[in-house]
């Protein structure tokens, strides 16, 4: 009964954007003690699993996490104390049934989650793995270090709403390394902070993620001053450095049209702006380009977009294995967006992740917007081989948590059991 459960317990702690989350804990039997942090979006799906919020006006406008911290140190400690599982699928399914809602809002998924994550911490400790490398055992997959697609520009909810989409990444084909990544982006991002001071007046003003967030006139001109920054930072736009989108189209979707920067537009008016994108930047991944219910637009999308371009579902899917194969079965996308709190639990994670690589998916793990400075989804990313990380910019301790920690990984491994960045040569 070593690695029994002795207690677990939860904290409400401040995000990345000052609101209420949750950490929490888990003790072993044989004495080992590990905890993890939970994220929170802003652009959120219909179907994500609920974060369990308090609702009180009079504190932190509702979003108080102190129900689901009590939820974690009585139900969820007076279920799981004193037992042994034989698997992070065992225990996951144990707080599934805990819970008992299809949606996790009985116990609240940040509260479930906060224990699937630290019962895995634990449990590496305990088996004295890094965590990269026993989620890796657990999802039976080889370790590969995931390419970020790094945020340079925001938009929509993460960035005031100056432009209709959400952001704007850069992918460093060229890079070998995480360390070059970091490079590149480094010249990149500071071209682009120097050259939004004079083109656009703009002190070092960042949005949710971190990224720069000028007062572009449209969305179309926050993508070429993209590419302008690759070039004058002396890179070759599609060689060097690709871009990639976060459209966020679900959340500017009024009554069946998209008010694309002041201009309505049908489905398939956006679907024809997207590829025209797509042809005219060197773009390799557009992620939720349509609503998350507008399933023909997206069908459509898959259609007509240029070959190898990732059509990539987050709203659309909500890492819920329901939806990706829905989305599988009408060919509405072709690479899973894996946010982990979007379900829950870890192993519904790998569910809907295994789902998708079966279809021959590609797969970007990613951050929430609002984040702590727990960095377990850089082992996580690592662990399960993901195509891609997104974590915001390269500014804001949050999101430098996790690229600091792709490093550390990087740095263990290179003379050891040798992990490789995933390659950027086939876009
Ligand atoms: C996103 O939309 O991909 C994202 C990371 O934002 P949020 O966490 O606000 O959903
Ligand atoms: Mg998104």
């Amino acid at each position: 009964m070593s690695n029994a459960i002795q207690s677990v317990s939860a904290l409400e702690i401040l995000d990345s954007r000052g609101q209420p989350t949750i950490q929490a804990w888990c003790l072993l039997n044989d004495g080992t003690m590990a905890t993890a942090s939970v994220p929170s979006g802003a652009s959120t799906g219909a179907a994500e699993a609920m974060e369990l919020r308090d609702l009180e006006d009079n504190r932190y406008h509702g979003k108080g996490c102190r129900r689901a911290v009590e939820n974690v140190n009585t139900l969820i400690n007076d279920y799981l104390s004193d037992k042994e599982f034989l698997s992070q699928q065992d225990l996951d399914q144990a707080l599934m049934e805990l819970d008992g809602t299809t949606n996790k809002s009985k116990l609240g998924a940040n509260a479930i989650l906060g224990v699937s994550l630290a019962y895995c911490r634990a449990q590496a400790r305990t088996k004295k793995l890094p965590l990269y490398q026993h989620l890796s055992a657990i999802a039976e997959i080889e370790p590969k270090l995931p390419r970020p697609m790094i945020n340079l520009f925001s938009g929509g909810k993460h960035g005031g709403q100056q432009t209709s989409i959400q952001d704007v990444q850069l992918v460093m084909l060229k890079a070998g390394t995480i360390g070059e990544t970091m490079e590149m982006m480094h010249t990149v991002y500071y071209t682009a902070v120097q050259r939004m001071a004079s083109h656009y007046q703009m002190r070092l003003l960042t949005a949710d993620e971190g990224g720069l967030a000028p007062s572009f006139s449209s969305s179309e001109e926050m993508i070429q001053e993209a590419v302008n920054c690759i070039r004058q930072a002396g890179f070759t736009p599609g060689k060097d450095i690709a871009l990639t989108l976060d459209v966020a189209a679900s959340h500017f979707y009024q009554d069946g049209l998209y008010l694309m920067d002041g201009t309505y537009l049908s489905s398939e008016q956006l679907v024809e702006l997207l590829v025209d994108w797509s042809q005219q930047f060197p773009i390799i991944s557009i992620e939720d380009g349509l609503a998350e219910n507008d399933w023909q637009g997206w069908t459509q999308f898959m259609n007509k977009v240029p070959e190898g371009t990732l059509v990539l579902g987050d709203d659309l899917l909500c890492t819920n294995p329901v939806r990706i194969e829905k989305a599988i079965s009408e060919k509405a996308a072709n690479s899973l967006l894996l946010k982990v709190n979007q379900i829950g639990t870890l192993t519904e994670a790998l569910q809907a992740y295994s789902l998708a690589r079966d279809a021959g998916w590609k797969i970007v793990v990613s951050a929430r917007s609002g984040e702590t400075e727990d960095h377990w989804l850089s082992d996580l990313a690592t662990g399960w081989a993901g195509d891609f990380i997104k974590v915001g910019s390269i500014t804001q301790s949050e999101r430098l948590a996790k690229y600091n920690r792709l490093l550390a990984i990087e740095s263990d491994n290179l003379g050891s059991t040798n992990i490789k960045l995933t390659s950027g040569e086939h876009f």
